[in-house]
């Protein structure tokens, strides 16, 4: 069985900037092309619906620039942010900023 190749990229320059600091290509893996769930915080305006990012297939230069970004933004340890990504990935935000490029194995799953 093939493995799953779903991505995303960014449309907004604040997504593509924030994207661009994780992988030279601006796109970011996730595990399925449609939402994991809908989280809500404090901070956010609405409800918002995540996907859950690829940890795996990142590269380790990639995992290294993304613990770098997500510890300036949160103000966080680094070595926190490492063994959390392990534990419960990433989650990406699905707004209109992003485009899902679903791979070949979620699209023979379509009706
Ligand atoms: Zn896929």
């Amino acid at each position: 069985m093939s493995k799953c190749e779903c991505y995303v990229s960014a449309v907004s320059e604040e997504r593509k900037k924030m994207f661009l600091e994780i992988s030279d290509d601006g796109t970011i893996p996730i595990r399925c092309p449609v939402p994991a769930g809908t989280m809500t915080h404090p901070t956010l305006k609405q409800p918002v619906q995540f996907f859950e990012m690829a940890i795996e297939r990142l590269t380790l230069d990639q995992r290294t620039r993304l613990i770098k970004q997500l510890a300036r933004r949160f103000n966080l340890p680094e070595t926190e942010i490492d063994r959390e990504l392990d534990k419960q990935s990433c989650p990406v935000r699905w707004d209109s900023e992003v485009i899902v490029h679903w791979c070949n194995l979620h699209l023979r799953c379509v009706l």
